[in-house]
């Protein structure tokens, strides 16, 4: 007698030749029903990705306390970053919770709102969007914009941002899609011809018109390898781009225009020397998108960008603060390296002051600190362990200015 055929104990198609099931302890499933389910399990983990940020989403004021114990100074920037970042996650919260919102007719679609940080080097860009993501709790990755090429050229093409912060979410695509991409030196892609300062590589304009894609929210195919379970799709919509720049020369544009304004209304101050007029920094808050259209960036890019916030130059006091005050402050750093050691490390408030001076002197903002400290403690570092009975070491500002051997007691 014929054996019975078995049929899929879900949809309940017949096996046979070109349609294998797959047999369980009491039952089988088709390949087609196995797609099915994987793509409802796969609905699963994006719920619950979905719902690890959004479940704890922190008021603005909250954002804001947790960056305030990294982050030193930069107040303007820390607010303007807490409040879109909190309506930015609040947005997809909601989307998530109420599918059927969009599709009634009085719905007002929100839109994203990617934030473009404008500071010198070293004032706390990258660290703010890096703060930010820990803080949210969501997979984070830096690009650096002059690295980036146009698909097809040789260097990092734009699309691979997004295979790194699938990495950066062990994989899981569903926890990408709610991630935050840092791209730094944004202002390198400026076009030339209205560049404030000289010639620019025309290359600059494609990467904007491709990375245009990705923020404005698409559907990304990305290539990927066999390991890596071959090519794959991914949903930008919801990511968030964070883009930072030093902007040099921008303050120019911008002192003419306000110059023109301010005089245009027939006030009379004296604007002959605008570095007296206007502090560099300050003069970053009052950017506007068409400014930034003068310096090179095409319109549609700084469209997606709607949200532009200035962090200043730090100054000794501030770079004082940063030596001691964030949770891992350099000071605190060293401590601990030396407690390793039985040592008790101590720097006088005048040895701070210098440091802080030294770094200054460097022009590259505070990440001048690690720099000046590490040529300040290297030969205490060196010579202290092999030394027995080292209680204690003091850092006074002789050691800083002069040279003088860091006092070991
Ligand atoms: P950039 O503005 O060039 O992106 P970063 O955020 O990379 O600068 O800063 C470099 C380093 O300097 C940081 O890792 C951090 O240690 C320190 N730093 C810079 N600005 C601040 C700040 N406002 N508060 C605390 N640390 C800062």
């Amino acid at each position: 007698m014929e054996k019975a055929k078995a049929h899929c104990s879900f949809c309940g198609v017949e096996q046979g030749f070109d349609l294998p099931l797959i047999a369980g302890e009491e039952g089988h499933i088709c390949e087609e029903c196995v797609r099915l389910a994987a793509q409802v399990v796969g609905n699963w983990g994006r719920k619950r990705a979905a719902a690890r940020p959004l479940k704890n989403l922190l008021k603005p004021l909250e954002i804001k306390e947790q960056l305030d114990q990294y982050v030193i100074g930069q107040e303007l920037a820390k607010e303007t970053l807490a409040v879109a970042v909190y309506n930015h996650y609040k947005r997809i919260s909601i989307e998530n919770d109420h599918p059927t919102l969009q599709a009634t007719g009085d719905h007002v679609e929100v839109e994203k709102s990617n934030i473009l940080l404008l500071g010198p080097s070293g004032v706390g860009k990258t660290l703010l969007a890096s703060t930010l993501a820990r803080t949210v709790g969501v997979p984070f990755v830096i690009a650096d914009a002059t690295t980036l090429t146009q698909a097809g050229y040789v260097g990092e093409d734009v699309e691979s941002i997004l295979s790194r912060l699938i990495d950066a979410a062990d994989g899981n695509k569903d926890l990408a899609e709610w991630g935050i991409v840092y791209i730094d030196e944004i202002d390198k892609l400026a076009r030339a011809a209205e560049s404030a300062h000289g010639a620019r590589d025309v290359s600059g304009e494609g990467v904007q018109q491709a990375l245009l894609k990705l923020v404005e929210g698409a559907t990304v195919k990305l290539k990927g390898n066999k390991e890596q379970g071959g090519d794959q799709s991914i949903d930008t919509r919801n990511i968030l781009f964070v883009a930072g720049g030093a902007f040099a020369g921008l303050e120019k544009t911008l002192e003419r225009r306000l110059h023109t304004r301010v005089q245009g209304i027939g006030f009379h101050a004296d604007f002959s020397n605008p570095e007296q007029t206007y502090e560099a920094c300050r003069v970053f808050e009052q950017v506007q998108p068409d400014d930034l259209r003068q310096f090179g960036l095409i319109p549609e890019f700084i469209g997606r960008f709607p949200i532009i916030t200035a962090l200043h130059d730090l100054d000794e006091q501030g770079l004082v603060h940063i030596l001691t005050q964030p949770r891992n402050a350099l000071v605190k750093q060293y401590q601990r390296l030396f407690e390793y050691e039985g040592v008790e490390l101590q720097f006088t408030d005048e040895a701070l002051l210098a440091i802080a001076r030294k770094a200054l002197d460097r022009g590259t903002g505070a990440r001048g600190l690690r720099g000046v400290m590490e040529g300040l403690l290297r030969k205490t570092m060196f010579d202290m362990p092999s030394r027995e009975g080292v209680k204690e070491c003091l850092v006074d500002e002789e050691s800083v200015s002069d040279g003088k051997a860091v006092e070991m007691h």
